[in-house]
Parts: structure tokens; sequence; C-alpha cells
């Protein structure tokens, strides 16, 4: 048995019992894959994702229910963002049946370090990247799918706090017709400059612009952004620059299904985000998370008081009674393991 201490759990990683583990060689299939130790993976020097960054990862969660069942969250949704991230990078796509047998089989197998209900949830992350070795630039002859998981606390030791994020104008996330939609690994490499950046200046992370204007807001790092206005919920659309969160497209149903409030996809400026009701931010590690204080160059937005606002609060609770069966689940969105 494991020795975790469930009320210290942050967002970082534990060591588990396994991972799973499938391959793909030039003019074969991906394997049936199978469970290993959890631990190291050797490599070529020359492995394609070592040297060109041909990998893909996605990020969803199992939980521990009030009805002491074990869930997936919308894993349908990740195997579907995974299949064009790969396809985006010349990656073999692995086959949904087979990523659903592997999530299944690594959820199970590690069921003893998934939190207790109130404690957290089991962090689950697939990967598919290019292990042959290339010289010059091109696709790997050999690839490998993997699916490692760890326990995480909630992502705000105590209590949702509201976040402090900086406009970033001297750097982009990503380029119109680039990768930003998808979940490509280069793209988190590129964050880490601005993101630390940001944070020795005291921020909590970036919001990211449009390239392609410097005036519609895009994304916070690694989540996606929402304002509300005059009761109304705006998020930006889907453009290829954006990455489309899985807690996103949550949040837009639970939003019109549930709390029957207005939703809008549509650009929205610096200067309507500085004036919103509220704004916060989405995705798998984050939930629902409301920020509080915006600064742009020499401007600061101070939003709702720095507090939680009623919208952010509801979606935040609506999401997570969903996801640990608080309360029943109206889309179908659980999957038991
Ligand atoms: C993963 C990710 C999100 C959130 O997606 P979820 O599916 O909700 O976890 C948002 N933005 C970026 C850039 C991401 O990488």
């Amino acid at each position: 048995m494991n020795q975790i201490d469930w009320g210290n759990l942050t967002f970082s990683l534990t060591p588990t019992k396994s991972m799973f583990i499938s391959h793909w060689e030039n003019g074969t299939s991906w394997t049936g894959g199978e469970l290993i130790p959890f631990g190291d993976i050797p490599m070529s020097p020359a492995a394609g994702v070592l040297n060109y960054g041909q990998g893909i990862f996605e990020g969803l969660k199992a939980f521990r229910t009030a009805k002491d069942r074990i869930i997936l969250f919308r894993p349908d949704k990740n195997i579907e963002r995974a299949i064009l991230s790969a396809e985006r990078l010349c990656i073999p796509i692995v086959p949904s049946d087979l990523f659903m047998d592997g999530l299944l089989k690594v959820v199970k197998d590690n069921s003893e370090y998934i939190p207790p209900s109130d404690k957290g949830s089991l962090y689950i992350r697939p990967i598919i990247w290019g292990t042959g070795p290339v010289l010059g630039v091109a696709p790997a002859s050999s690839y490998t799918f993997l699916i490692y998981v760890s326990p995480v606390g909630p992502y705000f030791k105590s209590g949702i706090r509201c976040l402090n994020l900086r406009v970033t104008k001297k750097y982009h996330r990503a380029a119109p017709c680039g990768v930003g939609g998808y979940k490509t690994i280069g793209n988190y490499a590129a964050s880490l400059y601005p993101q630390k950046l940001a944070k020795s200046s005291g921020f909590d992370e970036v919001i990211y612009l449009n390239a392609r204007d410097d005036e519609s807001i895009e994304e916070v790092g690694s989540a996606n952004i929402f304002i509300v206005k005059d009761k109304m919920i705006l998020t930006p659309p889907l453009g290829g620059s954006i990455l489309p969160g899985v807690t996103r497209d949550s949040v837009i149903n639970i939003s019109r299904e549930i709390l029957g409030l207005d939703i809008e996809e549509r650009s929205i400026s610096l200067s309507e985000m500085m004036e919103a009701d509220e704004v916060f931010c989405t995705g798998t590690a984050v939930s629902v998370t409301p920020i509080g204080k915006i600064t742009s160059d020499d401007s600061v937005g101070i939003i709702n008081e720095n507090k939680i606002g009623n919208v952010t609060l509801a979606l935040n609770t609506e999401l997570i009674s969903i996801q640990k069966e608080l309360k029943d689940d109206p889309f179908g969105w659980l999957i038991q393991v």
C-alpha cells in the first residue's frame, strides 16, 4: 500500500505503480499495449521528439465520487483531441478503442492512488511521441503511446483564490495557422519564459493576446478564458490559435443547459475584459478559477473587488458536483472505470 498523505497533495507528480505503453513501428499498427512499472524509458538520442519536438499530450482526470465509484470525465473528448493533435504532427493516430482501453487499465491498476473524493483526483497524462531516430527533419519511423497517472490535490490549497494576471504584449502564445489549437509539447516550452517573467514580477500567469490583432484576448497560459458582463457570458471563439478545452466546452454546456445563462463565443477586446463583471479561466487542472486582478501596461483592472463572482462560483460548483457525483450528470459525461 502506498503511504500518501492525502491532505497534503498538491498539483505535482507523485510516482505510482504502473503506466500503460504501446508501440508503433513503420509499416505496422499500434501494439495492443501493456502495463509496465512506472519508471524511466530508454530512448535514442536521435529520437524525433528530442530533436524536433514531435510529441503531443493530453490531460484528464479520474475521480472517486461521492457514490464511491471511480469515473473518468469526458475521456472521449480528450481522445478526439489527441487524434487531431497527432494528425497535425504526422504522428500515427492511436485508435480510440486502444486509447480508452489504456485509460481504463492504467486507472484500474493504480486505483489505490486515487485520493478520497474530497481530497483530490487522479491526473491522467497520455503522451504520444516520435521515438525513432531522425537526423534530417522528418517524421520519426517509430512512435510510443504512454499513459501515466499521478494523484493531485486541489489546484489551490486553501480554497479558491482569485488569480492576479498580467497581459503580455511582448509574446504571443500561438500564431494564426500555427499549432496553438493542438496540444503539441512545443507550445508549452515556448510559454515558460513569458510565464517566468510574469511570476518574477509577482503575477500568477500570463494572458495572451491574439497574434493577428494584438487587441483581443486569447488564453491564460494553459487555461481558456471567459468574461461575464451584464449577465452575459463570453469566451473567445476557437479559431485555430486557441486550445479547445474540454472544461471550456463543459462550462458552455453547463451555462446554457443547467444555469440557463446566455453565452456567446465571440472576440473580446482587452478593454472589454478590464471592465467585465467577472473574469475566470477554465482547465482540467484549474477547474473554474476566478481572476481578480489584471495588469496591462500601466493599467490595472480589479474584477469584482478581487472576489469570486456569482456566475464563476455557480459554474465551479456545478462542474465539480457533476464530476464528484454530488448531483446527477444530465449530459452523460461520466464513464465508470
Ligand atoms: C490543456 C489546455 C487548456 C485546457 O483544456 P482542458 O481540456 O479544459 O483541460 C487550455 N488551454 C491550453 C493552452 C491548454 O493546453
